[in-house]
């Protein structure tokens, strides 16, 4: 047969119609080991102002939340969305596990983003309530029938200590919707995926890989493991991690902002031991200068995902770093998490691969033209199927429909193959989405402010190589006859509408931009084009 089947048997999972919230299965994880101790191991630390929780005012916190929300929300409605956005702080997961525990779908959005952008999300999720900072509730001038909630406020502080004990009979179902993440999936446009409690069970129970850096050989205890998160937890990768994270008893190191010099003095003090990373840290951590300053002896582990990380930046990462494994894996916004990986130290070497299958999830690699499925070493896309692949795309059936098959394959939109010894390599995207830094850039969201620029008759984006940021995001612009616009001044305009990771960062005019003759754009001509310039130079 044609589908590949993960290598290692699952980890077993609940059966799926027993009523469970991935907090009850998270805390219940926890609680099966007999060596852990909730009091005297702290779960957050931040890393800015250095607020510490333990596992066991963390779960305490979550209690107390769950109770004080409780009444808020219907009692037979598990289709209530909670909005979520603000800078990563100890609250966030608090916040996450609350909601979650109570059925509530918790949506976090980048907290970045302006509000024409927090305008669409809220259209496409509609939530009912919001949980905001007070540096970010003025961009959102939207009301919400169960009101907004200020994380930085008295109010949410005495929510975190609402000692009243509220019997819960609300009953949260793994098919149930855990949350609501964004992704422009294989096309331009952005979407509310649906990740369910289930989804999220199946994916922490196949991660379960603190035992990965274990020698056998080794006699030494392990050091606790400490993990640091430069990723922010709106997006799939930091969210899951962090639910892995607290399903093992891991200390997680957070960071507010994203800051590679406070990363790397972090890492020092609190003896970090693993780091999930996208790709440009792995290029900053091979070149900075800043590195060798610091005493990261303690690091053990990176994981890596969210882009193609370059067969040269591991080696060189690798030649700096011999004592660091680089995992690498493969996941979307649309797969709940990390879905390949590496298992075996040795299997570290595969530089360039993204690892094997995960438990509970099959794969096939099929030709985009005739359908048919391929055996190992033929490149075609990527289907997934299994328990970990999300519900849908939240009130778009269309949308669904065109990225799930009626079986349940998930279509990646990602150009790979499988060796065969069951590695992946991710070879090329078929699909839209531009990576700027790992960040999902939607190329049909730019083009349309671009339209609308008088100047300008018609625009194309598409992805540039850059070595930092993996892609930047290029226009093509066609302007108006006589029209002196500048590829600055493009920029600038483009810049005062979006979020900064989605600026345009280089632009050419061209007389007309090649299509089908439907309308669509050939964005892939305009990708051969560059590829073409860039290699005759
Ligand atoms: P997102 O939903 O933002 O996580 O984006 C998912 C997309 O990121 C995938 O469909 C791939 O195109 C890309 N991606 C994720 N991990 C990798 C990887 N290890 N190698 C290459 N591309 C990746």
């Amino acid at each position: 047969t044609k589908i590949f089947h993960s290598l290692r048997s699952p980890a077993p999972l609940p059966p799926p119609s027993q009523p469970l919230s991935i907090t009850d299965y998270t805390f219940s994880l926890l609680r099966s080991n007999p060596a852990f101790s909730p009091s005297t191991t702290d779960f957050l630390i931040d890393s800015g102002t250095g607020d510490r929780l333990s596992y066991a005012d963390f779960i305490r916190q979550v209690q107390s939340l769950s109770a004080a929300l409780v009444a808020k929300f219907s009692q037979h409605d598990n289709d209530q969305v909670a909005l979520v956005v603000s800078p990563t702080s100890v609250h966030i997961p608090v916040i996450y596990f609350a909601l979650l525990s109570l059925g509530v779908s918790v949506s976090p959005v980048n907290p970045i983003s302006t509000t024409s952008e927090l305008a669409d999300l809220v259209r496409l999720s509609n939530p009912v309530i919001a949980f905001v900072t007070s540096s970010v509730v003025s961009k959102l001038p939207f009301s919400f029938p169960l009101g907004t909630i200020i994380i930085d406020s008295p109010q949410f502080r005495s929510m975190l200590q609402y000692s009243r004990s509220i019997l819960f009979n609300r009953q949260v179902k793994q098919s149930d919707t855990a949350a609501i993440l964004y992704s422009s999936g294989t096309t331009g446009r952005i979407k509310g995926v649906e990740i369910t409690h289930r989804n999220f069970i199946a994916i922490t129970a196949a991660s379960q890989f603190n035992k990965f850096i274990r020698d056998e050989n080794d006699s030494q205890p392990e050091p606790h493991p400490v993990s640091l998160f430069p990723l922010p937890l709106f997006h799939v990768f930091g969210f899951f991690m962090m639910i892995r994270a607290a399903s093992v008893g891991d200390t997680l190191v957070l960071m507010e902002r994203f800051d590679f010099g406070n990363m790397l003095k972090a890492l020092e003090k609190y003896k970090v031991t693993f780091m999930p990373v996208s790709p440009p840290l792995v290029v900053a951590m091979a070149k900075s200068d800043l590195v060798p300053k610091y005493d990261l002896s303690a690091l053990r582990l990176i994981g890596c995902g969210g882009a193609p990380l370059g067969r040269e930046v591991a080696k060189s990462f690798a030649a700096r770093f011999p004592d660091v494994l680089i995992v690498q894996g493969y996941g979307m916004t649309e797969t709940g998490g990390g879905v390949t990986g590496m298992n075996r130290p040795e299997e570290c070497e595969y530089y360039g691969s993204a690892g094997r299958l995960s438990c509970n999830v099959e794969a096939r690699i099929v030709d985009p033209e005739t359908g048919e499925a391929l055996s190992p070493m033929q490149q075609g896309e990527l289907w997934l199927k299994g328990p970990v692949i999300m519900k849908g795309y939240v009130n778009d059936k269309e949308a669904t429909a065109a990225t799930m098959d009626s079986e349940g394959w998930l279509k990646t939109g990602d150009l790979c193959y499988f060796d065969s010894d069951g590695f992946l390599f991710v070879v090329d995207r078929l699909k839209e989405l531009i990576k700027y830094k790992a960040y999902q850039v939607p190329p049909a969201e730019l083009e349309r402010h671009l339209q609308s620029i008088p100047e300008v008759v018609d625009a194309a984006v598409i992805p540039y190589p850059d070595e930092e940021a993996g892609q930047i995001p290029m226009a093509y612009v066609v302007r108006k006859p006589g029209s002196k616009i500048s590829e600055a001044q493009i920029m600038e305009i483009i810049a005062k509408q979006v979020s900064s990771y989605k600026k345009i960062r280089k632009v050419a005019f061209i007389n007309a931009i090649p299509k089908t003759p439907a309308g669509k754009i050939l964005r892939r001509e305009l990708v051969k084009h560059v590829y073409l310039v860039l290699h005759l130079n």
